[in-house]
């Protein structure tokens, strides 16, 4: 019986999470459960779950938790904070922890398991493009294992050797091929970008995700985030990471060796997949997931991704290539950006162009320590707001 953590148990790779955990309560038990602000949710999660903590994001929350606890006659510790998370990441009954905080906020708990050797599920793959290089170290020193839940880098770890050496050429590992689905503007004109709406950009046409996420997936900033993931998870440079637009998203990513194979992982686009692939690795367990029908489907298609299009892929990219702070940068902007946007405060277009004109504006070098990247990710912030605001 393994106890889980799970941070942000409300979003959409939290219920998910839960929706498999509670398939095999045999194997798993919940020990914390966190959520900014829904608190009604987290209640709910609480009754079904029974965790032994629960952390909101304020006071005024936990008051409000604490209260709908009672009226359930359920006695679950309730805390609040970015401490509260880092404890219940590091607890010592705790042996996973699911880190599904939605963007640099997830980044201090996320830390936190490392340092405390944990078993980590990665959804939150900000925290990598912060600091793949000081979370890379920390799995490392730590002897934590950290196994990725999004949907590429999940098929990516399914197709390499066992014995995966974060070396390429050890493994006669030519390229990564990281699929993107496109997004929903992948056929868009391009002249009418500029009049997209949040509600437009959220409506992904093959997956259910967060908010955030989805903004991404239309500007193709997730895939530039994921090019980053997959250079710290795999040790691929940026080079060896190719994407393929590949509308279906049937294929979640590839590995080509040096022979001429390819290895793909297939499923439907469904992230209980990922989900209990990673939280039972190295066995495998039922995650509810329908098996796939390649009849159905029939037709599998791949293009190249045009970047006159998806700007912020080459942004990603240029950023993965400078090193240093500068992805801790494009990720800050792209946090404050895709916020203006969802709030109407800027328009679609206006995503790509901010964010690179912060990554002009700033600038970025090595960094060793963590208080560092948090004070240019600070910096980074400051700039794009004052940008919108002018
Ligand atoms: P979501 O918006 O649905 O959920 C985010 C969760 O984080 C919620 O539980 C929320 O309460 C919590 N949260 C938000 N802000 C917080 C803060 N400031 N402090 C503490 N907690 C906070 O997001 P999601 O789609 O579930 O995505 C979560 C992470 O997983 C993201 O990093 C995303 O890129 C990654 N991911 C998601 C998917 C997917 O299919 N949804 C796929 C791959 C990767
Ligand atoms: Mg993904």
């Amino acid at each position: 019986m393994q106890s889980i953590s799970i941070l942000g148990s409300t979003g959409s790779i939290g219920v998910s999470t839960l929706d498999v955990v509670a398939r095999h309560p045999d194997r798993y038990r919940v020990y914390a459960l966190s959520a900014h602000s829904r608190v009604d949710e987290l209640a709910a999660q609480c009754a079904q779950f029974r965790p032994e903590v629960a952390v909101v994001g304020s006071a005024a929350a936990a008051q409000q938790l604490q209260k709908l606890l009672q009226e359930r006659g359920l006695r679950i510790e309730v805390t609040y904070g970015e401490q509260a998370l880092c404890r219940i990441a590091d607890a010592e009954r705790c042996d996973i922890v699911m880190a599904a905080i939605v963007g640099a906020a997830g980044l201090a708990s996320t830390l936190a398991a490392a340092r405390a050797g944990k078993k980590i599920l990665l959804a939150n793959k900000e925290a990598l493009v912060i600091s793949g290089q000081l979370l890379m170290d920390a799995v490392a020193r730590h002897g934590a294992t950290l196994l990725p839940i999004d949907s590429e880098h999940n098929a990516i770890f399914q197709c390499l050797p066992h014995d995966f050496t974060r070396s390429l050429p050890q493994h006669g590992i030519d390229r990564i091929l990281l699929t993107a689905s496109g997004g929903p503007f992948l056929t868009r004109e391009v002249a009418s970008l500029d009049d997209v709406t949040p509600e437009e950009a959220v409506a992904h046409p093959k997956w259910v995700m967060g908010r955030k996420i989805s903004v991404d997936s239309a500007t193709m900033m997730n895939k530039g985030l994921e090019v980053i993931e997959a250079h710290w998870l795999f040790g691929a440079p940026a080079d060896q990471i190719e994407v393929v637009i590949h509308p279906q998203s049937v294929i979640h990513s590839m590995v080509s060796y040096v022979d001429g194979s390819v290895l793909a992982q297939l499923g439907n686009p469904d992230m209980r997949t990922p989900i209990a692939n990673a939280l039972a690795y190295p066995d495998r367990i039922a995650s509810g997931v329908a098996p796939l029908n390649l009849a159905q489907i029939a037709q599998l298609s791949f293009t190249q991704p045009d970047l006159q299009r998806f700007p912020c892929l080459k942004l990603a990219y240029d950023a993965l290539r400078a090193g240093g702070s500068l992805a801790a940068i494009l990720n800050a902007a792209n946090e404050v950006a895709v916020q203006a946007f969802l709030e109407r405060k800027i328009g679609f277009r206006m995503i790509d162009q901010l964010i690179a004109r912060v990554m002009d504006a700033i600038p970025y070098g090595a960094v060793s320590d963590i208080e560092t990247l948090l004070e240019q990710d600070g910096i980074a912030r400051a700039k794009a707001e004052a940008l919108i605001a002018s």
